[in-house]
């Protein structure tokens, strides 16, 4: 076959790009990539072995070689691994199967420093080589094939793929280097960096020469005793196998006693990995059987609502004879899963208590999936409602659900939250002036999953949970102690009754029941969800979801105290105005939406009769 012109995917392009131009200052990560590829490739030829003996012939021992060529300028990264046939040098270096690609594409601005955080995020691989070569081959053979296949480019959008020669199964990943990048090719550059980013790969890294040397310790970092591995040593691991820049917010390194013999050493990230709520996002933790990597890709090691977490677990319990299907059935698995679980909830509960602000920031990153655990793991419900961290009227910073209970009112028997997407705006809603009136605490809910949780847990410590926006606000019990301060009249509730009829008469359908309020104070009306129907915002989100077939019409309610309803009252007892109180109506209703952060019903029908409302004004004035 000749050699074949292939272009990247369009978003490869633009990473390749990208990496190569922003993630200069850290340029020698190149290195800890390709060798973490390389060492991968021997990881999945070693287990492949298992049932297939024959593909490591003669040689069964797993290295990364690293070899310069002086006069040629090339840095090549070689490993006896698993090798790429023609096909998979071209799906895996010419595109990105990664979840959520093109939209972390999309994200990168062009402007290096802000760029290098986010691939940090993403995690750079294969492209980072193009940081320092301006050319780079990639010669490799499949395990037990005879092809060998040379890929090349120069990540300029465009690679040639042609037939090639190599002894032996693998990969080598020749780098061309870039004429200011001759530095690594001195073997003091390659030991040095070599011992900062990959001493923990369980894979011996050799440099070529004269003599072959070994850079790194070669055992996995995970076997030796803790008081073996400095800080520094685990960030690094966690940063090889995150692919990232940033250091762990906490790390766990376990071992199974008793029953369950395996040992885990877990990270959680100091950054929000970009993928985290996509939906085919698996667990980012390594399987490893008596030190044979498996998978990465193992279901339910660690529980869902914990997927944030990274590291490796290397257990004696299971076979390493059966297949990775069947290892996903393993009960052993589930088990240590749900062993690492506890460890990890003691660990966070530990941080909460003894380090609330180092706490709140593992809360923003990771709280929302946390929070599934609610009620996905009903065994662990208390111990993750207690974990859980929520903003709330009293205050700017997180609260805990114990804060709120202790701080609620003497005749307080509920604990009251507010639910939508946008904090800013569930601060000024209406539905909770009747609440802070009376300063009552409210909770505010931001996350989609609270919509989730609350329903499955239905109580805190006893206390109900009670949505703002649904059903009728009693706040009688609580109002007794402390009325509000609103000294406003209220027209005779028989003259508030014409009103009411004369509301509901005119928005038919779209609402469900017109009626006064108790909850709310400045704002002349607001609309709740019926006791009986979904939440605003559970609504909401079901409908962009299209889980909803029709919208969910809601309640609403009306301040009798309020001088615009006041004077409606008035003009509603007098004959010969249905035009006004109909534009009105319809005006009170579109308002509540806006105020909800939805759009008036009939946006031009909004602005006419607000136009018509503003000149009547305007010639009494
Ligand atoms: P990642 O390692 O996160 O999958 P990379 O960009 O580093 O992403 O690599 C892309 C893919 O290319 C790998 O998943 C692997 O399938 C393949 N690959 C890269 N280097 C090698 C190698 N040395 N041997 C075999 N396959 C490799
Ligand atoms: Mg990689």
């Amino acid at each position: 076959m000749p050699e074949q012109k292939l272009a990247f995917q369009a978003e490869v392009a633009k990473l390749l790009h990208i990496v190569a131009h922003s993630l200069y200052s850290r340029k020698e990560v190149f290195l800890r990539e390709l060798i973490a590829n390389a060492a991968d490739a021997c990881d999945r030829a070693r287990y492949e072995s298992l049932t297939k003996p024959e593909i490591l012939a003669d040689d069964s021992d797993f290295a990364v070689t690293l070899r310069v060529d002086e006069a040629a300028g090339t840095l090549t990264v070689a490993d006896n691994g698993i090798g790429m046939t023609r096909q998979e040098l071209i799906d895996n270096l010419g595109t990105i199967a990664k979840s959520g690609t093109a939209k972390f594409v999309e994200q990168l601005s062009g402007d290096a420093a802000k760029d290098v955080s986010l691939i940090g995020q993403f995690g750079v691989g294969f492209y980072s080589a193009f940081i320092v070569a301006d050319t780079v081959d990639v010669i490799s053979r499949r395990a037990g094939s005879g092809e060998v296949w040379r890929w090349t480019s120069d990540g300029q959008g465009e690679f040639t793929v042609a037939e090639s020669a190599r002894p032996g199964r693998g990969t080598s990943v020749i780098l061309h280097l870039k004429p200011d990048q001759k530095e690594f090719l001195e073997p003091g550059t390659l030991r040095q960096v070599v011992k900062a980013h990959a001493d923990h790969i369980g894979i011996p890294v050799r440099l070529a020469g004269t003599e072959t040397e070994t850079l790194n310790a070669a055992s996995a970092l995970w076997t030796r005793a803790r008081k073996d591995v400095t800080d520094e040593q685990y960030a690094e691991f966690y940063r090889g196998i995150s692919h990232g820049f940033d250091a762990p917010w906490s790390t766990l390194h376990v071992r199974g006693e008793g029953r369950l013999e395996y040992t885990a050493l877990l990270f959680v990230p100091g950054t929000r990995p970009l993928d985290l709520f996509h939906p085919d996002r698996k667990s980012s933790v390594r399987l490893y059987v008596r030190r044979v990597f498996v998978t990465d890709t193992v279901t339910g090691l660690v529980p869902g609502y914990l997927r944030f977490l990274r590291g490796v677990v290397d257990t004696e319990d299971v076979s390493l004879n059966v297949s990775r299907e069947m290892l996903q059935q393993e009960p052993v698995l589930a088990k240590i899963g749900t062993a690492l679980g506890r460890k990890v909830l003691t660990e966070l509960a530990k941080k909460a208590e003894k380090e609330p602000e180092e706490y709140a920031k593992f809360w923003d990153n990771f709280g929302a999936v946390l929070k599934e655990g609610i009620y996905e793991d009903a065994e662990r419900r208390d111990e993750i409602q207690k974990l859980a961290r929520f903003r709330s009227t009293a205050n700017d910073g997180w609260n805990s659900l114990a804060e709120y209970v202790g701080r609620m009112k003497p005749r307080q028997d509920a604990i009251y939250y507010a639910s939508g997407d946008d904090l800013a705006r569930l601060r000024t809603s209406p539905q909770l002036e009747g609440f802070r009136a009376r300063g009552v605490e409210v909770l505010l809910m931001t996350d989609a999953v609270d919509e989730f949780w609350i329903p499955a847990a239905g109580t805190f410590d006893g206390k109900k949970l009670v949505s703002v926006t649904r059903g009728t606000a009693d706040l009688s019990k609580v109002a007794a102690s402390e009325p509000p301060k609103d000294t406003a009249e209220a027209p005779p509730p028989a003259d508030v009754a014409v009103l009411v009829a004369l509301l509901k008469q005119s928005l038919g359908d779209h609402v469900k029941v017109v009626r006064v309020s108790d909850r709310l104070v400045d704002s002349p009306v607001c609309l709740v969800a019926d006791e009986s129907d979904p939440d605003r915002h559970l609504a909401r989100l079901l409908q962009a979801h299209g889980q909803l077939k029709a919208p969910v019409v809601g309640v609403l309610e009306i301040n009798p105290r309020h001088a615009l309803i006041r004077s409606l009252v008035a003009l509603a007892k007098q004959p010969g105005n249905p035009d006004r109180l109909n534009d009105a109506a319809w005006l009170l209703l579109d308002q509540a939406r806006i105020l909800d952060g939805e759009a008036p019903i009939d946006p031009a029908a909004f602005a006419r009769r607000l136009a018509s409302v503003m000149t009547a004004s305007a010639k009494t004035a």
